[in-house]
């Protein structure tokens, strides 16, 4: 059986599913949109979706600002979510995909009234960056979205050129994953991931008003940090120069998890291998959204009907 979507409120092939090549969003970028993991575990034989309640909340939050409608509320689409998944019987990590567009077939840049257009689907999803040996990255010469020109903090298809430029050139240059500084010279996050610092035995991230996106992941791991390993994680402005300095550094998102960078700019991070933390915070990172730790069990929704198990 191919994939499905659920697009214009019906569960369709997802194949079928097709765009007028007029379509406002394709030309504007006039969309906003969510990247969701599910993790199969075969153990106890269930998908668990990491924190799709949260997700759905940045994706209203992202609607809001571009003066956009969910077509549900974000109950009805973490259901809607778990039905897509649960039809197809999929029994793989998958990676999810809301996308909330613009769907007029009209000339006119503009925000204001235009029909809006939803479409969910799930692909079965491996590793983004290799989050097992570690990765070498560069700070890239293109700087984050400010704020006041498109909104940071927001899911917005049309501020990806930004990561898409700073990513090319990335991998082009024979690096990665780009790091991007934002306007005012200080580190921001990677093309599609935050960034934390290891230094001084705290763990440090860029603050939220870094023109960062706010990361559900970054969400996730401070909590387990300080929760888990007593760590306590400071928010705020981050020099270019302490990357090169720190202890450990990693990148953290939805499709990268945890990612540690060995080496920054041709400079090696700490001994240029990955570092405790980052292994440590890695390991417990993924018992949480396989659905291994009870305490965390709130971030994990279940796909599957739960069966009871027979106790000897
Ligand atoms: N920054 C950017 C630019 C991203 O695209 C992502 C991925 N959504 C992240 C950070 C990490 O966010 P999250 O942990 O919510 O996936």
């Amino acid at each position: 059986m191919g994939l499905l979507a659920y697009f214009n409120g019906q569960f369709v092939p997802l194949a079928e599913v097709k765009i007028g090549i007029q379509t406002h969003a394709l030309h504007y970028g006039t969309a906003c949109f969510e990247g969701i993991r599910g993790y199969w575990n075969p153990d106890a034989e269930q998908m668990y979706i990491f924190r799709l309640r949260e997700h759905y909340e940045r994706l209203a939050n992202s609607a809001r600002t571009i003066r956009m409608k969910l077509p549900a509320s974000v109950d009805e689409l973490c259901d809607i979510t778990v039905e897509l998944i649960a039809r197809q019987g999929l029994k793989e990590d998958v990676y999810i995909r809301p996308l909330l567009y613009k769907s007029n077939e009209i000339i006119g840049v503009r925000l204001h009234g235009l029909d809006d257009a939803f479409v969910v689907y799930a692909l079965p999803f491996g590793k983004y960056l290799d989050s097992e040996q570690g990765v070498r990255c560069r700070v890239s010469s293109w700087r984050r979205v400010e704020d006041g020109a498109i909104p940071a903090r927001c899911k917005i298809t049309g501020s990806y050129i930004n990561s898409a430029l700073a990513k090319s050139e990335a991998v082009e240059d024979g690096y990665d994953e780009a790091i991007l500084l934002n306007d005012d010279g200080h580190v921001a996050e990677g093309s599609g991931e935050n960034i934390f610092l290891v230094a001084g035995g705290e763990l440090v991230t860029p603050a939220l008003s870094e023109n960062i996106l706010p990361g559900i992941t970054r969400n996730a791991l401070i909590r387990i940090a300080l929760e888990e390993m007593g760590m306590r994680t400071v928010e705020r402005k981050v020099d270019r120069t302490e990357l090169y300095s720190a202890d450990e550094v990693f990148l953290c998102g939805t499709a990268a998890e945890v990612t540690p960078v060995l080496e920054i700019d041709r400079r090696p991070i700490g001994n240029g291998q990955i570092g405790q933390t980052t292994r440590k915070l890695q390991k417990l990172f993924f018992e949480v959204v396989k659905g291994v730790n009870p305490k965390y069990a709130a971030w994990c929704r279940a796909v599957y009907p739960v069966t009871q198990r027979a106790t000897p």
